[in-house]
């Protein structure tokens, strides 16, 4: 008899098992369909985002953060340390038992909610019908459910003739998993993989180049913060080469060779390892049977509308797979509304105040529009902003480079974006994501009591320079 659910989840990432929790909260019986499997050959919850992006990421750019501070920061604070060394299987344990922490604590949370795990592949056959088949078996299971959430997340895109081999050239998962530091290494696409990862070995002693196809670095942010950000980074060794158009890359004797093309025409640069990190793209995969009434639009994702229903009825999608950014936050906020619309109540998500974190050092972080968008568009706005090294806390700290720079509409005061680069910044964007959800004014924030000595000063005086009556600072 085919076994029957309320929901049922394929993709048991962020958007999949967050999504997956909130149904059975919400008294569904609920299934997650999950392929991927742990270094340990078990299943391993948590997607992308906890078994081979923010989560590992995030440990090794911290690991890398203190070896690096370590060398060159402490002994401005009288610390002095000799005979430093970075033992590289360790730090790469350390990484991969806080990913098992995580993963196996998603599984203990479906177990406490009831939530049925199922390890293997799942495809959306027609009328709501899920083909499951276990995890290392050719066995295929029919399951049944009255609504069925797709969340397949996504994979690192290619390039032609450039081919992942995860030993010399990686993507995201090889350049987590290196078992030493490459004395140089490449890195294409100068984005967010590309400076966090990029980040993560030149600490450790690599060489690091990036080569970037645009000619504007961080296109994305707003300029004034990526300009900074590109002079810091240039001080800190990271090597970007914009306007640089890859060709191919080849391995022979241990390297990897790079053709590219740039202002001075085509040359060759050689590395011991190559990562790309050019975007990533869905992954649909295998997902959808030919009758299964889910369409895809140009870009290869699943169409939704504003609510996440896909065009089959009672099948939704979320996460990377669908349109809007691809940041683990975003899934997970889509699959609570998902799992709440199912239930029957209202849900709503806000993509205008979705914040973007780099977590380079110093951090990356804004919500809402940049300078040049407001431009683009428009829209009459007055600009604030504060620098770090006018605030006591950032020279306390030794940690001072940066700045918050706030837009707000000129006639309302509300405040359209915040974009800050400096210590602290993905902890800093909270009070500022809050700000714009309630449609608060720069002149609300200028008005609430900051704690001194605090980074959070330089949101405060930002909100002031709006204004232009900034205490520390000329306005
Ligand atoms: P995923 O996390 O990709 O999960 C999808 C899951 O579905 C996977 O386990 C996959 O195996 C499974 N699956 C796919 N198809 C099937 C199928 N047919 N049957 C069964 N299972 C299937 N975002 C941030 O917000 N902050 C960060 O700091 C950050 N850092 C990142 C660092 C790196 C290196 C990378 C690569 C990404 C990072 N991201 C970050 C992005 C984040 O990881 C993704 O946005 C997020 O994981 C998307 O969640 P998802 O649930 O849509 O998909
Ligand atoms: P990205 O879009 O951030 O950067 C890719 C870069 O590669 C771009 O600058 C692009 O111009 C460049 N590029 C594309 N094709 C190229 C080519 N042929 N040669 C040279 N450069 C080329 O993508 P990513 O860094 O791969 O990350 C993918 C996504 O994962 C991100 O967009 C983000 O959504 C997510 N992510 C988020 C975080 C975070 O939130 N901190 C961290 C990592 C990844």
């Amino acid at each position: 008899m085919t076994e029957k659910f309320d929901v049922i989840v394929i993709g048991g990432g962020p958007g999949g098992y967050v999504a997956a929790i909130r149904a059975a909260q919400l008294g569904l019986s609920t299934a997650c369909i999950d392929m991927n499997t742990g270094k340990d050959g078990k299943a391993a919850l948590g997607g992308t985002c906890l078994n081979v992006g923010c989560i590992p990421s995030k440990a090794l750019l911290d690991s890398s953060k203190h070896y690096h501070h370590l060398q060159h920061e402490y002994a401005a604070h009288g610390i002095n340390a000799s005979d430093v060394s970075m033992d590289i299987n360790t730090m790469i344990a350390r990484k991969d038992g806080v990913v098992s922490k995580l993963t196996g604590g998603v599984s203990q949370l479906f177990k406490a909610n009831k939530v049925k795990q199922f390890h293997g592949r799942g495809r959306l056959l027609s009328n709501r019908q899920v083909e499951f088949t276990p995890h290392a078996s050719d066995e295929q299971i029919v399951l049944e459910a009255e609504n069925i959430i797709l969340a397949p997340g996504s994979v690192p895109i290619t390039i032609p003739n450039v081919e992942y081999d995860n030993k010399y050239i990686l993507d995201n998962a090889g350049a987590l998993d290196l078992s030493e530091v490459p004395a140089r290494l490449g890195v294409i696409g100068a984005g967010v993989i590309g400076l966090e990862l990029g980040s993560v070995w030149q600490r450790l002693g690599s060489e690091v180049i990036l080569l970037e196809a645009l000619p504007t670095f961080l296109a994305t942010a707003d300029q004034d913060i990526s300009k900074q950000a590109g002079r810091l980074f240039k001080q800190q060794g990271l090597d970007i080469r914009l306007d640089t158009l890859v060709k191919s890359a080849s391995v022979s004797d241990g390297e990897v060779t790079v053709t590219l093309e740039d202002k001075n025409g085509e040359s060759e640069i050689s590395f011991d390892r190559l990562l790309v990190a050019v975007g990533r793209k869905p992954y649909t995969e295998g997902l959808l049977s030919d009758d299964s009434g889910v369409e895809l639009n140009e870009h290869g994702q699943i169409n939704v509308n504003e609510q996440s229903q896909t065009t089959a009825a009672g099948v939704w999608a979320v996460g990377d797979c669908v349109r809007g950014p691809m940041l683990a936050h975003k899934a997970s906020e889509e699959g609570v509304a998902v799992a709440e619309l199912i239930a029957g109540k209202a849900a709503h998500i806000h993509f205008d105040t979705v914040p973007w974190v780099i977590y380079t050092d110093p951090e990356i972080a804004w919500v809402g529009k940049t300078e040049q968008q407001l431009k683009e568009e428009g829209i009459a706005y007055r600009s604030g902003s504060f620098p770090f090294a006018a605030t006591g806390r950032g020279l306390a700290m030794g940690n001072a480079a940066g700045l918050v720079k706030m837009l707000a509409d000129e006639d309302s005061d509300e405040v359209l974006g915040v974009h800050i680069i400096g210590p602290g910044a993905s902890e800093l964007i909270a009070e500022c994501v809050v700000t714009m959800e309630f449609h608060g004014a720069a002149e609300d924030l200028a008005r609430i009591v900051h704690a001194h000595p605090t980074l959070s000063e330089a949101v405060h005086e930002a909100a002031l320079h709006v204004d232009k009556r900034a205490i520390h600072r000329g306005n």
